[in-house]
């Protein structure tokens, strides 16, 4: 079985400076998304 690579939309976090990619737990708020981790999240300062 083959899967079909997906061109996964791509944001850069602003903390950690590394892109990251759509998954699945944020299919539902990736417009709201800013960082790419709950790490990166809570060191925004
Ligand atoms: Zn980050």
């Amino acid at each position: 079985m083959t899967h079909k690579k997906l061109n996964l939309p791509q944001k850069i976090c602003p903390v950690c400076g590394k892109p990251f990619s759509w998954r699945k737990k944020w299919q539902n708020c990736w417009e709201e998304v800013i960082y790419c981790s709950e790490r990166c999240r809570k060191n925004k300062n």
